[in-house]
């Protein structure tokens, strides 16, 4: 005899007091999502460990205002192109929404990969979705009360692990952990991590879901974006209605016997059969659940199924459309915009100040001299020095080192004292050159004389 499904514990979700207890599930897009979410995990915690040369493989470095990615230093003023792969990536996502709605959401949003990560320790800790409701309605118990706290452990833990690394991204993280073993961390370092700590125990422990609801922007983005053709989560009514529970259902009734699964696993806390929802963040746990029952009741699969609402209608969906074929066209661009970008970043990056203190200094009837302060920064491993020279009107001359150090010197600024003879205008242009056998700039700037003062003429 056909077995049915049905799980004997069964509530509605959630409960009134809005709080429900998500049910782990297998299937396809289970899979899909270990296989999307482990590499991305295991690059998140792995690569801030990474080292090439002695130098981190990634690093947005405040104190030395620079970026190391994949091995390559980028000048603090490059950071324009991060913005840039952010607006790219945007353009990806709306081209993601455009064709199959939530996508990223569901599979590929660290909110969504940390809050899977925390529901598995829970039930890890304290059993599946249907104990932990029951231990809910009961009286608290030792074990339970044991069981809790290993979960609330586990979850600080992973919090902690998650803050550090992401410090990690922005302070070398083996100094991080050797100042913290060494019960050594800066205050400001300290307290940054137990924030993001806390945020992190919160969004995935706590708030969960309703981050997705109430404070994604990306939520709100998606309204305007979906069409008929955008192939979203769906659940098919036209198979499933009247829905009926085998025992009870008739010869007329559809193929949802409201076995209740798909609610219990939803992450969100919806039922997916009350049509397309903006909370749905297409992450085909539904999907799965209802594949295995439909399966178990020797039914086609795909009660509930990634569809558009042209297609169940019962009308052609159209993939490529021009709405697709315009977020298309606009990512295509904007990545090729970054990726140029990325290959003109800054490699000799030259700053020059006048000294504040003096604009120009008469040393002698014939001479005047102005004093610069030069900084130069090499972001070529390629280059370690360079030659520093000056050209301009007048016969100059200029005091200050005639080669910069780019691995010892960088950022540091350099007082140059620069004089002129026998120059009769107020002002001139003056070049600083910085020669090396890969990288030169020269960089211009202005040499005062105060010739009609000095001259009175
Ligand atoms: S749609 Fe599928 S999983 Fe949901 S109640 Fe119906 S049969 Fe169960
Ligand atoms: S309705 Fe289905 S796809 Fe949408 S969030 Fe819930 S489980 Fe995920």
């Amino acid at each position: 005899m056909e077995k049915i499904p049905v799980v004997q514990d069964y509530a509605p979700l959630p409960a009134r007091d809005g709080k429900f207890h998500v049910r782990l599930t297998e299937g396809r897009f289970q899979n899909l999502r270990r296989f999307i979410s482990w590499p991305l995990l295991a690059s998140f915690f792995g690569l801030v460990w990474v080292q090439f040369d002695g130098q981190p493989w990634l690093l947005f470095s405040f104190e030395q205002h620079r970026i190391i990615l994949f091995g390559d230093a980028l000048s603090w003023r490059d950071l324009s192109l991060l913005a840039g792969l952010l607006i790219a990536s945007a353009c990806m996502l709306f081209f993601l929404a455009v064709a199959w709605g939530r996508v990223w959401c569901g599979f590929a949003c660290p909110q969504s990969i940390w809050t899977w990560l925390f529901i598995r320790i829970e039930d890890l800790t304290e059993g599946k979705a249907s104990k932990r409701a029951r231990q809910d309605r009961e009286a608290l118990t030792a074990q339970v009360l044991l069981r809790r706290s290993a979960k609330h452990l586990l979850w600080i833990l992973l919090a902690i692990a998650t803050a550090t690394t992401f410090t990690g991204y922005f302070v070398p993280i083996r100094e991080i952990v050797a100042e913290a073993v060494n019960l050594d961390l800066s205050p400001a370092i300290s307290g940054w991590i137990l924030i993001m700590a806390g945020l992190t125990y919160l969004n995935a422990g706590l708030v969960r879901e309703k981050i997705c609801l109430h404070a994604c922007p990306y939520s709100r983005f998606q309204g305007v974006m979906f069409d008929d053709h955008t192939q979203t989560v769906s659940y098919d009514a036209g198979r499933g209605e009247p829905r009926a529970n085998r025992r009870k259902g008739g010869e007329n009734s559809g193929d949802c016997v409201d076995c209740g699964l798909c609610v219990q696993v939803c992450p969100v806390g919806i039922d997916i059969r009350d049509g397309l929802q903006a909370a749905c963040i297409d992450c085909a746990a539904c999907i799965d659940a209802c594949d295995n029952v439909m399966t178990k009741l020797e039914r086609p699969t795909g009660l509930i199924r990634f569809a558009s609402e042209a297609q169940l209608n019962g009308n052609k969906s159209h993939f490529l459309r021009p709405r697709l074929a315009g977020y298309g066209a606009v990512m295509i661009l904007a990545f090729t915009a970054v990726l140029y970008g990325f290959t003109q970043t800054t490699e000799l990056l030259v700053e020059i100040r006048r000294d504040r203190g003096s604009l120009f200094r008469q040393v002698n009837k014939h001479t005047v001299c102005n004093v610069y302060l030069v900084k130069v920064e090499g972001y070529s491993k390629e280059q370690r020095f360079v030659d520093v020279s000056i050209s301009g009107e007048g016969k100059l001359s200029f005091f200050g080192p005639q080669q910069i150090d780019l691995a010892e010197d960088n950022a540091y600024w350099q007082p140059y004292r620069v004089c002129a003879r026998d120059l009769k205008v107020a002002k001139s242009k003056l070049t600083f050159h910085f020669n090396g056998d890969v990288l030169s700039v020269s960089k211009n700037t202005t040499f005062l004389t105060g010739h009609h003062e000095a001259t009175g003429s």
